[in-house]
């Protein structure tokens, strides 16, 4: 297999959604017939984004692998319906860490350690790698053209399109055309500038993939292209359009993957099937109902922090032909009990996961709430977790039950994990561990006890989910709990840990230890978000 190379920059402005037209471009190609693969190479210093706030960089994304990762590879995963793995994002950091490793193991037998060569060598290994795992690897490079921690991937990228040679590298830049209302204009000049920021560095891009919110002008394509050297029909309008499922519609018709293809002087490729992006795009557009899921949450007002959640219940949506509002609630509102009825108009209530103990109070009352209202209720993984603490509290009577999450407490009914099995091996963590990849992190199977709910919706008696937490639920309470009426429907394969808690008397109401929402997909829409919409539909008397 010849294995071709896409190098996806971006200039201006961060925020592009580079991601996003890489993930669109990978499922263009596969719409043709191709394998593709994708990767994201992180200028930031840090090894991984594991140890980073929501707030500052969105969700952290679960490889089966038990990689923490960039939301980006979400898109790719999304988009293109293979599953990421850990070696397809890597970090500035990490890159340090294994060169400053190799130098301290005596790999490189007395040299001087620079930035170039080996910072950038270590870099090209890790796209190296990728030679042969796929017809098209497409590899985007964080941050913006002209930022200092982009330069060694820059210089990377640059030597290795000299290694493979042209016909197997390309360059795609992505920038914006902004538009000035006093001139009532679309601006060139940043683009132009942008490309000659990266041809400062020796990189001249093929294809310029330009961001506008409206039509650009033929002319303007023309000056872009005559003043960046760039074929006038390689600037492609990339225009803002209401769905991300548009992206590869909107982009295949403004010509992107028939210039990759053009560019690679491959004259033979099938021309793409697109029927499943137009089927998505027209259930998202014209969908028969809608309706209102409550997210109790503690980053709700960045949304890029629950970016796989809120695709995996617009995918439940899509299943369903329904339009799913969200409204995103901060926890701590329902700590004071007057704001309660502001869930009294929606049709599910979903906790997603969150660490540490601010709002948890305001989440289990909205879980007592669901449960007695009858509302349908999701819970992931610290949704579960507040579900479970809400049973011991209010069903138990046990008042003081808890979380260690929030220090010690005598009802530890969600205690820190100290050890576990991962395949045959052994996983061990103590109170001092290191809070970077320590975790229980990646995919786990679980079993599902037959008759339950969740064993009809996946319709399976295993199954595998991703998982990113450090507390369990204490298996010491499940007898009296279920005693009760929650079942808890899914547990470790050896028993010993709570997987999936469920009230069989209650129209909807599940939690689950894990995060199904980074596994949902829109053309394969995970078996869990269709069924809470599902529910919430009912909920509003639709079905
Ligand atoms: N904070 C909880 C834990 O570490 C839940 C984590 C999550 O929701 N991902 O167990």
């Amino acid at each position: 297999m010849t294995t071709r190379f896409i190098f996806i920059t971006g200039g201006v402005v961060s925020s592009l959604g580079k991601g996003l037209g890489s993930a669109a471009l990978g499922a263009l190609l596969q719409a043709r017939g191709y394998t593709v693969r994708l990767c994201k190479l992180d200028p930031y210093l840090n090894v991984d984004p594991g140890t980073m706030s929501p707030f500052q960089h969105g969700e952290v994304y679960v490889t089966d692998d038990g990689a923490e990762t960039d939301l980006d590879l979400g898109h790719y995963e999304r988009f293109t319906g293979r599953p990421a793995v850990q070696s397809d994002n890597v970090t500035t950091g990490r890159i340090y860490m294994n060169v400053l490793t190799k130098e301290r193991r005596g790999d490189y037998l007395g040299a001087t350690i620079q930035v170039i060569p080996h910072i950038t060598n270590e870099i090209m290994d890790f796209v190296r790698e990728k030679d042969g795992s796929a017809d098209f690897v497409l590899c985007e490079i964080g941050g913006t053209v002209g930022d200092i921690e982009s330069l060694p991937f820059l210089e990377a990228i640059r030597q290795f399109g000299n290694e493979v040679g042209r016909e197997r590298s390309l360059f795609i830049h992505t920038t914006l055309l902004p538009y000035i209302a006093a001139a009532g204009e679309l601006k060139t000049k940043p683009t132009q500038h942008s490309v000659k920021e990266l041809m400062s560095v020796g990189i001249r891009p093929h294809i310029l993939l330009c961001r506008s919110d409206r039509p650009i002008p033929e002319e303007e394509c023309a000056k872009i292209g005559l003043f960046c050297n760039i074929d006038e029909k390689a600037v492609i309008p990339a225009l803002d359009v209401s769905t991300i499922y548009e992206v590869p519609l909107s982009y295949h018709e403004a010509g992107l993957d028939e210039q990759v293809l053009k560019a690679f002087k491959i004259d033979d490729a099938k021309e793409p099937d697109l029927s499943v992006w137009e089927d998505i795009v027209a259930r998202v557009k014209s969908p028969e109902s809608e309706v209102t899921i409550a997210v109790i949450g503690k980053y709700t007002n960045l949304t890029d922090s629950y970016k796989s959640l809120n695709e995996a219940l617009i995918h439940g949506g899509i299943a369903n032909k329904t339009k799913v509002n969200l409204k995103f609630i901060e926890a701590a509102v329902f700590e004071d009990e007057s704001r309660i009825h502001e869930l009294e108009d929606v049709q599910g209530i979903l906790v997603p996961g969150g660490f540490g103990q601010r709002g948890t109070e305001g989440k289990i009352r909205a879980a007592q709430f669901a449960r007695e209202k009858k509302v349908p209720y999701f819970g992931i993984c610290f949704g579960m977790q507040m579900a479970v603490i809400e049973a011991t509290r209010n069903l138990l009577g046990k008042k003081s039950a808890s979380s260690t999450e929030f220090g010690p407490c005598d009802e530890n009914v969600v205690g820190l994990m100290t050890e576990w099995t991962k395949g045959n091996v052994k996983e061990e963590r103590g109170e001092d561990t290191d809070l970077g990849g320590t975790m229980r992190l990646g995919a786990y199977p679980a079993a599902l006890k037959s008759g339950s709910k969740v064993a009809a919706i996946y319709d399976a008696q295993e199954i595998s989910e991703r998982h990113r937490h450090r507390y369990e639920v204490n298996a010491d309470y499940i007898a009296d709990l279920e005693k009760q009426g929650l079942t808890f429907s899914g547990m470790s394969p050896d028993g010993n840990l709570p997987e999936i808690i469920e009230y069989p008397d209650h129209p909807w109401f599940i939690g689950v230890q894990f995060h199904p929402e980074l596994k949902s997909k829109p053309f394969d829409p995970h078996p869990l978000f269709v069924s809470f919409i599902e529910a919430a539909r009912k909920q509003k008397n639709l079905l």
